[in-house]
């Protein structure tokens, strides 16, 4: 998969939304949704798009999810085709499957600002579930799973700036997190309600499954 090296900020603005791909820069007066007008898009050329076509906006929503949780679109497809095989709504195991990704934990555990330095200290072999290294971010957890850190002083002090650095953090209901540790647990699954992306994920399945 090629990786993406341009600006992040693009994709939010492409979308017309904050996707929160930043970390911090999201929540304030930098955030280049907040700067420019949200319908227009990255470039100089961006206020003229015009009205998009039934095809276009199933697009646009996939493209959504995809960039939301930083994904190639090779990756992304293996996750639909996965939840096209789960009994129940595809889009919303779709959007199960993807919080469940060992990156998204991370982030939503507030070890780390965003789903991209999630990534980087998973791959940098700073996490372990259940008491074993893991540097793949696409790992899928389970209920029972628990993340906690190398035990090096290093780790404990990349996370621990992280989360004092945002203390009003309010963790999901599906995880619970030991911040003295620093250890994380999955408690439960998370819902529809918990995927805070708004996205209508039934033109997702509607756009890949034509
Ligand atoms: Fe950039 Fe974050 Fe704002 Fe998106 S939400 S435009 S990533 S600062």
């Amino acid at each position: 998969m090629g990786r993406y090296l341009g600006s992040s900020c693009k994709h939010c603005r492409r979308e017309g939304m904050k996707l929160m791909l930043k970390g911090g820069r999201c929540e304030t007066g930098k955030c280049a949704v907040e700067k420019h007008e949200r319908t227009m898009g990255p470039g100089m050329h961006g206020w003229r798009r015009g009205r998009s076509s039934d095809y276009g906006v199933r697009l646009r929503e996939k493209q959504k999810v995809k960039r939301y949780y930083g994904l190639g679109e090779k990756q992304f497809m293996r996750y639909f085709h996965k939840a096209e095989r789960v009994k129940g709504d595809t889009g919303q195991v779709l959007l199960e499957l993807l919080e469940r990704r060992l990156d998204n934990v991370v982030y939503k555990a507030n070890f780390a600002s965003s789903r991209k330095a999630a990534r980087q200290l998973i791959s940098h072999g700073h996490v372990r579930v259940n008491g074993r290294k893991v540097d793949i971010a696409d790992f899928t957890l389970k209920i029972g799973d628990k993340i906690d850190l190398k035990d090096s002083a290093k780790s404990r002090e990349l996370v621990k700036t992280q989360l004092s650095s945002n203390p009003n953090y309010v963790v999901q209901g599906w995880l619970q997190v030991d911040p003295e540790r620093p250890a994380a647990t999955v408690v439960g699954l998370p819902s529809r309600d918990d995927v805070q992306l708004v996205v209508e994920e039934h033109l997702v399945v509607e756009f890949c499954s034509r």
